[in-house]
């Protein structure tokens, strides 16, 4: 494989920084075009003097200011800018074959949809940008010749083990086991949701992410924005995806064949793996991952989903069903939700009274342009607001 030169969006984030892990593993196969953050300029500039990227952007214009003083200190030559074109400006520049889409939540979506528009190798982290906009971005995706290699462990997981180069067109597949750890409620009574606070939300059993996601897999939404975000990926019905809990995280999703074979993919719940996958494919290498120990582990559980205690993935499933904006709508209301619960502002159980209330008042009006996700992205945000006022 030639080398790859990267744009990582996000690197100061839980993906962005496993993103960083693996490529310092192959210095002769990824080299680091740009990085993109937030307002974290302290770990962006530890960042920029070890893998010395061409940019260095920063959405906030005061932290660009400060790392600019930092990069020039350290006598780095690192370009420092700022703003939402700086970053559709690392996600589509020539010089970049690789994009690592991790910023969370929409603000992931203009350089995401760059990075399609150039045809880019897309590592796609950021499911928000699908579930906003579906099949508008498959289809920039398709239009310019992009590759979309999907980073979500589960979606990983089932591109590992779906068929590939097979000659009837669906492969013989019958449906997704799209496999969801619970979160850290799993076993909580309805009742005892009303008091949990945003740090035990956030304190997930296997898995460590942001806060934002971490509070998505608590309320099982995460699991329903994953729903969404199969169905796009993989060209799958609702019917075609079902969710099966699965507490320890090991096996990462499955597929199901009409001749009852299914296929799962396991490992140690670690997103080095996935990412891992994704910036070698077709090849392997290495992550950095131990090997899974099955003896240690020594026994897997199932069970189905809670729809009345977790009614969030219900929800998903409706928007998704609802077609048209209605994912658009549903994952806007979930972002002014969660961040309202993260600021103290409502209880857990509140979370989805906002996403449903926002879907009762704003229906499931067309998609035909993204354009118009931006504006009931928007729209949808105020009526979750006053949702919540
Ligand atoms: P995180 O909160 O740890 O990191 C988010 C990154 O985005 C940070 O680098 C931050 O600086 C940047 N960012 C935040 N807001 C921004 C904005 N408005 N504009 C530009 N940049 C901004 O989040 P994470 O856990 O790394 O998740 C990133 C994405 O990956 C999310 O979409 C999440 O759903 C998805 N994902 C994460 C995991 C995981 O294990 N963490 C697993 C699967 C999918
Ligand atoms: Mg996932």
């Amino acid at each position: 494989m030639k080398m790859q030169n990267v744009t990582i969006l996000g690197s100061t984030g839980s993906i962005g920084q496993s993103t960083l892990d693996v490529i310092a593993r192959h210095p002769e196969k990824f080299a680091v075009h740009a990085l993109s953050a937030n307002t974290r300029h302290d770990l962006m500039l530890e960042q920029c003097l070890k893998f010395r990227p061409k940019y260095a952007v920063m959405l906030d214009e005061e932290s660009a200011g400060i790392l600019r003083e930092g990069v020039k200190r350290a006598g780095l030559e690192t370009e420092v800018e700022s703003g939402v074109m700086a970053l559709e400006k690392i996600a589509s520049s020539p010089d970049v074959d690789t994009v690592m889409a991790a910023i969370v939540g929409a603000a992931g979506m203009r350089p995401s949809l760059a990075a399609a528009m150039a045809g880019k190798r897309i590592l796609l982290a950021n499911k928000e940008t699908l579930v906003m906009t579906g099949k508008l971005f498959i289809d920039a995706v398709r239009e310019n010749g992009a590759t979309l290699l999907p980073i979500d462990s589960e979606h990983n997981a089932i591109f590992q083990v779906l068929p590939r180069d097979v000659a009837n067109r669906d492969g013989g597949v019958k449906r997704i086991l799209l496999t969801a750890s619970g979160g850290p409620f799993r076993t909580f009574a309805r009742e005892a949701l009303d008091h949990v606070t945003p740090d035990e939300a956030c304190n997930h059993p296997n898995w460590s992410m942001g806060r934002k996601i971490s509070v998505d897999s608590a309320t099982m939404m995460n699991k329903g924005l994953e729903v969404i975000e199969a169905h796009w990926l993989f060209d799958a019905a609702p019917e075609q995806i079902k969710v099966v809990v699965h507490p320890e995280s090991i096996i990462h999703s499955m597929v199901e064949y009409i001749d009852g074979s299914i296929l799962a993919q396991l490992g140690n719940p670690d997103m080095r793996t996935p990412i891992a996958y994704a910036l070698g494919f077709p090849d392997r290498i290495e992550s950095g991952v131990g090997s899974l120990d099955l003896c240690r582990i020594a026994a897997l559980h199932f069970e189905e989903p809670d729809y009345s205690r977790f009614p969030c993935l219900a929800l998903a499933f409706e928007a998704l069903e609802a077609g048209g904006a209605a994912p658009t709508i549903l994952n806007a209301a979930n972002e002014v939700a969660v961040q309202c619960f993260l600021d103290g502002k409502i209880r857990f159980p509140a979370i989805p009274n906002v996403i449903s209330g926002t879907l009762d008042k704003l229906g499931a009006p067309r998609l035909n342009s993204l354009e118009e996700a931006f504006e009931i992205d928007r729209m949808a945000r105020i009526a979750a607001r006053e949702q919540i006022s």
